[in-house]
């Protein structure tokens, strides 16, 4: 059984259109449970009705015209349930409705299964039987899974066939769903992207020559390098100092000893250097598919990247260079990042992808560059799209392919007010985040990497509230040195001086386990990361203080941060050993100060110990995303529960009530510093609770000084208390909502939800 499922979903998976994928699953179903009937009940919302779309065993005569009511029959009982209806004799039923268009009187054996996708029943598949016949619990279950199976497949299938057959008239207006990747509107042609070059068809070849090889396989690293290069140069006014150190960790990919050494090994066991590249990038990117993590599974697609790249340059393959539309926007299965650096900024108003999530290198990219973006929109023909009209919502991960004028004319006037948003918001780049009341509410940057150039917010922050310290962990092969740290602290601190910059230590492991570090557990999230690692490595631990106190010697502006604390144990073990560091650098001569030092309250457990935490430490600092992915039990990376995670349910607003009563009896600040402190609608009620700054990323600044500037902390309380009467997070946010439009803010925000 299990076989035969698997072999109909992939027949149909590869079905050119809906009534192609529908004949495939009336057959092979019937044939599959020896039915005498299958047939497929397609369900049209808009008409209310139940179509009949396919059948084996019915009268071919009644495909389209037969159509139930929608909660009539079997049918509609089936559909109006959501549950499979399994009777040896159909008639019986109170609801059976005859319809003798078909044949179906005969019929007597009846079995109905909801066709189901995002909790919408699309359909219903019926089985009949000449016989009164109980359909096998086995039959039934096995009905039931392809059904579950189908639904992506149909849906894939329709939009398939319905834009092979578009016009310029008649297009559908149904929107294709994904995830937000990167807010904003875009509305342009589509170009589609593929992976420049296929390097698994490469095939082993021995050879004679090992030098000649070698030789080619060094230049061609030689040019990807130089490319590499001239993109970050293309890119760099487009982009945050954040952002653009993603390439330098591909030039630290390209240039890392697994990549060059395995493949000259290769060659020089006699394998021509394409096929030795193959199997090097194969090797490396397998480590990093099996990573837990998002973001590291992420490196792997970069991986491969490389290897095209250099597999490009090795067959002195020129791609033909890329004619871009004034209005591009990208689509791909997999739109790597160097593709998204070669569209010129000006022509680049969006980007859709049918896979990855809104955590994707490429999602990051996109909101760094601020092109709208909609990620893992599976339903999406890329084959079928090169060269139409788009519309990319980037606030709710919304594709339209060739909108009708409606669409297009409600896009483009909300594209119209994101773009004098924009414009309004540049004017308060000089201003203090202050109430109308006068009360200032300082906004801080949270930043990772920063090279050189001047990261994106640093005239309008206040500092640094967040500075992650991972990420030059996660691109080398192996621990960074204290020197080497030293130097990436150092420069952030002398940047933002002397406004503070709060560094935390190294988050890392559990579900972000660096690839020169291996871990497998079986529950990531409350496994092994933050400072449990590093206190159990206290080698790792001081290394990195150490780096943190010298890169601060003469400049004072230091904050320590302390990640994933659920015991007051961890923050005295974690002064202790910052003390020891501290101890150590002034008898090694080292003029270093102990810094303020703060607590992460992301784990409920911290928040039920504020008091106790915010007794030891200098203040509190709250990592919504952990607390709230851990109060309401939702994976923060998984797409199937996305919509279960929600910094605006109760439960949080309620845990961050009691982090600022634990925090005041010892007189500590709080700051809030995952992404709800930069939603323009949160921020009311953090300004309402008197928490004492927000961090949050670049783009987020000015919209939310915006909603500081427009109201009073007396109004902001008042939300606040209304607030904290709702039961669940969509009345939140309706009334968060409300309150931004009546200040006449509600352009702010999208209602994604
Ligand atoms: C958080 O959890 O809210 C936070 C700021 O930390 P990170 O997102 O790095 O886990
Ligand atoms: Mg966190």
């Amino acid at each position: 059984m299990l076989e035969s499922l698997r072999r109909i979903v992939h027949e149909v998976d590869n079905a050119p259109d809906l009534e192609q994928a529908l004949a495939i699953i009336v057959r092979r179903v019937k044939e599959a449970v020896g039915a005498d009937v299958c047939s497929v009940y397609l369900n049209d919302y808009d008409n209310r009705r139940h179509i009949l779309q396919a059948t084996d065993g019915l009268r071919q005569a009644a495909v389209g015209r037969v159509r139930i009511e929608m909660g009539r029959g079997l049918v509609g009982l089936v559909s109006e349930r959501a549950e499979p209806l399994n009777l040896d004799d159909a008639a019986a039923h109170p609801r059976y409705l005859c319809i003798t268009d078909t044949g179906e009187q005969r019929f007597h054996g009846f079995l109905g299964a909801p066709i189901i996708q995002n909790r919408k029943v699309l359909g219903v598949l019926v089985l009949r039987q000449l016989e009164k016949r109980h359909y096998q619990e086995e039959e039934v279950t096995f009905v039931v899974t392809l059904a579950s199976q189908l639904a992506g497949a149909i849906t894939y299938a329709r939009i398939n066939g319905e834009l092979a057959r578009l016009q310029d008239e008649g297009i559908p207006q149904r929107f294709l769903p994904g995830l937000p990747a990167a807010p904003g509107i875009g509305i342009g042609t589509a170009v589609v992207v593929y992976p420049p070059a296929d390097l698994d068809a490469i095939p082993d070849r021995r050879i004679e020559n090992p030098e000649v090889e070698e030789e080619s396989f060094r230049n061609a690293v030689q040019d990807v390098a130089e490319d590499l290069d001239r993109m970050a140069l293309r890119t760099q006014s487009n982009l945050s100092a954040e952002d653009m150190a993603l390439f330098d960790a591909w030039r630290l990919m390209l240039e890392s000893d697994t990549l060059i050494d395995g493949t000259l090994t290769r060659i020089r066991a006699g394998n021509w250097a394409p096929g030795a590249l193959r199997a090097t990038i194969a090797e490396h990117a397998r480590v990093f598919d099996a990573m837990e993590d998002a973001y590291l599974r992420e490196r792997g697609t970069d991986v491969r990247d490389l290897g095209r790249c250099i597999l490009t340059r090795l067959q002195n393959l020129t791609a033909a260079p890329i004619q871009y539309p004034p209005k591009t926007i990208l689509v791909g299965e997999e739109i790597s990042a160097m593709q998204i650096a070669d569209v010129p900024r000006e022509r680049f108003v969006g980007m859709v992808s049918t896979g990855g999530s809104g955590s994707s290198h490429v999602a990051i990219l996109a909101r760094g560059m601020g092109v709208p973006a909609a990620m893992g929109v599976a339903d999406l023909p890329v084959g079928r799209v090169e060269g139409r009209d788009m519309v990319v919502d980037g606030y709710r991960g919304r594709v339209y392919v060739a909108p009708g004028p409606a669409v297009r004319a409600e896009y483009q006037r909300m594209a119209e007010d994101d773009r004098a948003m924009t414009h309004e918001l540049q004017s308060l780049r000089h201003l203090p985040a202050e109430t109308t009341d006068g009360y200032v509410l300082p906004l801080y940057l949270n930043t990772g990497l920063v090279s050189e150039s001047r990261p994106l917010g640093i005239e309008e922050s206040a500092g640094v509230g967040l500075y992650r310290t991972e990420l030059p962990f996660i691109v080398r092969d192996s621990f960074p040195s204290e020197a080497a740290q030293m130097s990436n602290y150092r420069r952030v601190l002398e940047l933002f001086a002397p406004r503070p910059v709060t560094i935390r230590t190294l988050d890392i492991g559990g579900d972000k386990p660096l690839p020169y570090f291996p871990m497998h557990e079986a529950n990531p999230f409350l496994g092994w990361r933050g400072i449990r690692i590093t206190l159990d490595h206290p080698e790792i631990f001081l290394t990195q203080i150490r780096a943190i106190l010298r890169a601060a010697i003469g400049l004072d502006n230091l904050q320590l941060l302390f990640p994933m604390i659920s015991t007051v144990g961890e923050i005295d073990e974690s002064l202790t050993l910052v003390q020891r560091a501290h101890d150590e650098l002034l008898e090694e001569g080292y003029q270093v100060k102990m810094p303020p030092i703060g607590a992460m309250i992301e784990v409920p457990a911290a928040v039920y110990q504020s008091e106790a935490i915010a007794r030891r430490v200098d203040f509190l600092s709250v990592g919504t995303n952990d607390l709230t992915q851990y109060l309401l039990a939702v994976d923060r990376n998984n797409p199937h529960v996305a919509k279960l995670f929600d910094d605006l349910h109760p439960a949080v607003l309620r845990a961050l009530m009691q982090v600022l009563v634990g925090a005041r009896v010892h007189g500590r600040e709080v700051s809030i510093c995952g992404e709800m402190a930069g939603d323009p609608m949160a921020s009311i009620l953090l300004l309402g609770m008197g928490v004492n700054s927000l961090s949050m990323g670049a783009s987020s600044l000015l919209r939310v000084k915006r909603v500081i500037r427009s109201i009073s902390r007396g109004r902001a309380r008042e939300v606040l208390k209304a607030a904290l009467q709702c039961e669940d997070a969509a009345s939140v946010r309706r009334l968060l909502f409300n309150t931004l439009d009546t200040l006449g803010l509600a352009g702010l925000v999208r209602p994604g939800r």
